[in-house]
């Protein structure tokens, strides 16, 4: 399999050297040759994929074309879908058809995309490996023995085993970039208010963020176009006029002063990770980058006030989960009340009901104070860090996560081990930061190594230009797997 960057198939479609409907039938071809193995789509819309590529066709014949116009693509399962099946990865809305469209999902649409299905992921994003309790685990296309990474792990897959070209993913702790850095994949989390949250299944809604995957920098700067921009719908989309991503791709890296946290380089960090991230810095100054050391000395405590906040977020969130409306409802009960309880008990699946009880803890009365303020409080230190650093240096760069793939069900029964390796992702997200993974080479039993660039509010373009220079050097986004 060789790498094909939307990009490329856009200017196909534009030459008018292959049609959408031909290139939507390859891609579901291909999806129907590997999901058996990867397991990386929960639903595929075969008909309405057609549907959308001949309207792309017509489009594009009568001279109306976008840039990504008739380009499949396929949308993470938390993000609405009129008349298709929206799970959440969660038996509870294992039978939710969404009446209406996520912002996302409209304004690419609009765009002329062609949305192949929607992807496996970890139940309501909480998790790190997509190993879904009631889809089955996303398998690694460099070794489907290994995660893909979490929760946006079917979109990672995806994309890595050729299934789509790109798609969408969300990230409320690393869940766009630790999945990117285990598949080989780039990715982009943007600032948080850049992209709308209307129509995705809340997690976390104070960090929740969606955000493209793809091949490359650039195709993350084109979807991003797409997807970015203001909504009234979502009281927290911040009304900004809206950016061409793609406007400092070839920007020369001259000048450019990367910070390095001293502490994403300590001792946690595996060997092959900082070999590769190391080689990479490397390859960046001899773009003409200088690189120099900060600190973010509050970086372990992005652990505990993270794993604080979101669960009871995610307390209140998924309240609204009761099998009244819509949903999972348990089929024999007495009275109200146990419906409401049979429901959630069946509905939900382990790691949920554990966030959902730790979340209802820290904000229960006499432990507010003690545990939610007090993560709040870690929140601002941790954001105070990154603007001291970045008042020193334009980018910051480090590891996505501090090793590379494991092997499946590893961690399945130690989610304590699972939340620490989070810790070079979540800061970013409590910062409200945007953040991106970019493959920069393979580490022991030749897994895929991600590396994390960090930049100031509203800094995507310059984050994709960083990246996209890299990728002009080097080819480890190139690369695929053998599937
Ligand atoms: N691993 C983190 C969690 O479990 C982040 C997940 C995410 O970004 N959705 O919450």
């Amino acid at each position: 399999m060789t790498v094909t960057s939307v990009k490329t198939l856009a200017e196909r479609l534009a030459q008018k050297k292959v049609s959408s409907r031909e290139l939507t039938e390859d891609y579901l071809a291909r999806i129907a040759r590997t999901n058996g193995t990867i397991n990386a789509f929960i639903t595929v819309d075969r008909d309405g994929a057609l549907a959308a590529a001949d309207a792309a066709d017509r489009r594009i014949a009568a001279g109306e074309a976008g840039p990504l116009t008739g380009v499949p693509i396929a949308h993470k399962d938390l993000f609405c879908t009129e008349g298709v099946l929206t799970t959440c990865g969660s038996k509870m809305l294992g039978n939710f058809v969404s009446p209406y469209d996520a912002h996302v999902v409209s304004r690419l649409k609009e765009a002329g995309t062609v949305c192949l299905g929607k992807t496996n992921m970890d139940e309501f994003a909480m998790g790190s490996t997509s190993e879904n309790p009631t889809f089955g685990a996303v398998r690694n296309p460099w070794n489907v023995d290994r995660v893909a990474g979490g929760s946006s792990g079917g979109a990672a897959a995806a994309v890595a085993a050729g299934m789509v070209p790109a798609g969408t993913g969300t990230d409320t702790g690393g869940s766009i970039r630790q999945p990117a850095a285990f598949t080989g994949i780039t990715g982009i989390k943007p600032t948080y208010g850049v992209v709308s949250r209307y129509g995705m299944v809340a997690y976390a809604s104070s960090l929740d963020q969606g955000g493209p995957m793809a091949h490359t920098a650039e195709d993350c700067a084109l979807l991003l176009g797409a997807m970015a921009g203001f909504d009234p719908r979502d009281s927290t989309s911040l009304d900004r006029p809206l950016e061409d991503y793609t406007r400092d791709l070839a920007r020369p890296l001259d000048g450019l002063k990367i910070g390095l946290p001293r502490e994403y380089f300590g001792d946690g960090l595996a060997d092959d990770v900082r070999t590769s991230v190391e080689a990479a810095l490397a390859e960046l100054r001899k773009l003409g980058a200088t690189t120099v050391e900060v600190s973010l000395p509050n970086t372990r405590l992005a652990i505990p006030a993270y794993y604080v906040i979101a669960p009871a977020e995610a307390s209140s969130n998924l309240s609204r989960f009761d099998g009244v409306r819509y949903g999972h409802r348990a089929s024999d009960y007495k009275d109200l009340a146990e419906m409401y309880e049979k429901s959630r008990a069946e509905g939900f699946s382990a790691e949920v009901k554990r966030r959902i009880l730790i979340g209802t803890y820290v904000l229960s009365h006499g432990y507010y104070d003690a545990y939610y303020i007090k993560a709040q409080q870690l929140r601002r230190l941790i954001a105070e860090d990154f603007q001291r650093a970045l008042g020193q240096c334009d980018v910051i760069a480090g590891p996505v996560a501090p090793t590379t793939a494991w092997e499946i069900g590893k961690m399945a029964d130690d989610p304590v081990q699972m939340y620490l390796s989070d810790v070079f992702t979540l800061g970013v997200n409590l910062a409200g930061l945007p953040g991106m993974s970019v493959p920069v080479g393979f580490g022991a039993a030749n897994m895929p190594v991600g590396m994390q660039l960090i930049g100031n509010y509203f800094a995507e373009a310059r984050l994709l230009n960083v990246a996209h220079r890299f990728q002009q050097a080097t080819d480890w986004h190139l690369r695929a797997p053998s599937l």
